[in-house]
């Protein structure tokens, strides 16, 4: 959502009023932005501010930030000719104007977050911001210490000619470990275990940032997140 002037908001909004007509409207207290009397024609409002004059809405968007605890063998997408989406698992009234924030392989579970709120995603998965994504992997093989250093230095990945960041790697059990990625390259979990030659049989994603799947959540179900949650 990209952020305007209110008084811009106004005069785009309200046909025939020009910049005179906005500062008076906005003198005489006639103008609502989120159910406060506003004054200021410099103030900041956003596609989610809910704008009124004279009390009738001028717009009133909801922003929607929605946790899906992914279950395998759904795609994350919004449409899919061949697999069922995540958005079919949504039972929520503005599903489809929902994006998806970081995508999970078909195979891989856990939590997946949707919003309509663009500045919101991209804060999240700006690399720049390196928010940490965490992920419990199951592997065939038995895992051993070597791996911790592997993922922690980076592995050169030729076909991006990239270097991984630093992730973590911390043993659970010998074949199950927890992974913190603070980027997404395609399918990297795999790919970092692929040089071990040890496949991964199960892939969740656990956190993103400080945004836990709640566990009282089944694979499928979704919930909305608290603004505890979704307060950046
Ligand atoms: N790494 C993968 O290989 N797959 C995912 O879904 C996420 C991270």
């Amino acid at each position: 959502a990209q952020s305007n002037r209110l008084d811009r908001f106004l005069s785009q909004t309200v046909s025939g009023l020009n910049r005179k007509a906005v500062r008076l409207l906005l003198a005489q207290g006639r103008v609502t932005v989120d159910g406060q009397i506003a004054r200021e024609i410099h103030q900041s409002v956003d596609f989610f501010s809910q704008i009124s004059l004279d009390g009738e809405i001028l717009q009133a968007n909801q922003a929607h930030y929605v946790m899906l605890h992914k279950p395998k063998g759904v795609v994350s997408a919004t449409q899919d000719p061949e697999h069922r989406t995540v958005i079919d698992l949504l039972d929520h009234p503005d599903k489809h104007s929902l994006h998806i924030v970081g995508r999970l392989d078909l195979n891989s579970s856990g939590l997946l977050l949707l919003t309509n709120d663009g500045r919101w995603s991209s804060r999240l998965t700006d690399p720049e911001h390196k928010v940490e994504k965490r992920y419990q992997v199951t592997l065939e093989n038995p895992v051993t210490e070597d791996y911790i250093s592997a993922f922690a230095e980076g592995m050169y990945f030729p076909f991006e000619e990239i270097t991984t960041r630093p992730a973590q790697l911390t043993l659970i059990n010998d074949y199950q470990v927890e992974v913190v990625l603070t980027e997404g390259r395609y399918h990297q979990i795999k790919r970092m275990f692929g040089r071990f030659r040890n496949p991964v049989l199960a892939l969740h994603r656990v956190a993103i940032g400080s945004i836990q799947l709640d566990s009282g959540l089944a694979a499928g179900d979704s919930r909305d997140l608290s603004p505890e949650e979704w307060r950046l």
